[in-house]
């Protein structure tokens, strides 16, 4: 019988492409979602239960009827702005809700966690690219929610012997090669989407926050990093923990990093479109820097990104854009 593994957030962006490639490798992913900010249309592999992350007994129930052993915690609130200005749902929703689901697992002994972790604990960086080894040190609430159940799960592994893989994203992008599902966000902040819809004439130019930063052209730079690669990571930490893998945190990014005039550059090759750039002030929290080394899980895990280029994920960023989600 195929390994059942709870994906908590199924129906959003990296749930959902975690979910489609659980399901081709022979897993059968039980999405839990609460629909705020996922769609009921990306949760369209495995078995779909609408039920909020803080209910219990929901989860419960979904862990004891699936004979859940391992989990991957995808459902959080993940826009930095938005944390700055109102930290209490990211506390709520990001800690205490993990927190939650953390002490159902303990009282139904599923064993394994996989943390959709990010960058972000990192803060600003001594040096570039990151290693997992480096500080952490958030400079925003939403950084902050995520390094508390980093350790959080460290505290669970030392007294209940939960076993846990922290995923430290950069910026994920890009969309399902094969155009089924891929990023809808309402509202929308990320650059790459945002650069599409100006490309397809929904918005009238492209904001660009900070052309001051210390870098070759004064606008931030960041490791763009494909949502097929983050959902393939997934599967090998899964498998890592399934056959007795210790703990650990990886970095997932392509240790490339491209300036905010690249992405729009680019992606007027990729559209052949205009995309009307303005000039804009900083955005609050941004580094200017953040370019990560994903070393460990290449040589520990074997992971290789498939899809490193920048073309490649903006080509099919836009294949999904053009086409828009379904219904
Ligand atoms: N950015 C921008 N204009 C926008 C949205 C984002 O210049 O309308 C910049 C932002 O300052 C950052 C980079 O694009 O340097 C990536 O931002 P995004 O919100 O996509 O991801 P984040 O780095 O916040 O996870």
């Amino acid at each position: 019988m195929a390994e059942s593994v709870l994906v908590a957030g199924g129906a959003g962006y990296i749930g959902s492409h975690a979910a489609k490639l659980l399901a081709q490798r022979g897993f059968h992913p039980v999405v839990v979602d609460n629909l705020e900010r996922g769609h009921r249309w990306a949760a369209r592999w495995g078995t779909f239960v609408e039920a909020d992350l803080a209910d219990r007994e929901a989860v419960r129930a979904v862990l004891l009827e699936h004979r859940i052993r391992a989990v991957m915690h995808f459902a959080a609130y993940a826009y930095v702005a938005e944390s700055v200005r109102d930290p209490g749902p990211y506390y709520r929703n990001n800690v205490a809700t993990t927190l939650a689901l953390l002490e159902t697992m303990k009282e139904v002994e599923s064993e394994f966690f996989i943390f959709s972790s990010t960058c972000a604990t990192y803060g600003e960086p001594e040096r570039v690219p990151i290693p997992e080894d480096h500080p952490q040190r958030p400079i925003n609430p939403y950084g902050r929610t995520k390094l508390v159940v980093e350790q959080m799960l460290a505290d669970f592994e030392a007294a209940y012997g939960l076993r846990h893989v922290n995923l430290r994203y950069f910026n994920a992008a890009g969309a399902d090669p094969d155009g089924e599902i891929g990023e809808a966000h309402d509202p929308e902040t990320h650059l790459i989407p945002l650069v599409l819809e100006v490309a397809l004439g929904t918005r009238p130019h492209i904001a660009v926050f900070g052309t001051d930063y210390p870098t070759p052209d004064g606008t931030c730079v960041r490791d763009y990093i494909h949502v097929t690669d983050l959902a393939e990571a997934h599967v090998l930490a899964l498998e890592h923990l399934l056959s007795g893998g210790q703990s650990r945190a990886y970095n997932l990014g392509n240790g490339t990093g491209y300036s905010v005039r690249q992405v729009i550059d680019e992606a007027r090759k990729v559209t052949g479109r205009e995309i009307p750039v303005l000039e804009a002030r900083r955005r609050w929290g941004d580094p200017a820097v953040l370019v990560g080394s994903s070393d460990r899980i290449r040589s520990e895990l074997g992971w290789t990104p498939r899809y490193p280029g920048l073309d490649t994920i903006l080509e099919t960023a836009w294949n999904w854009h053009r086409n828009g989600p379904p219904g």
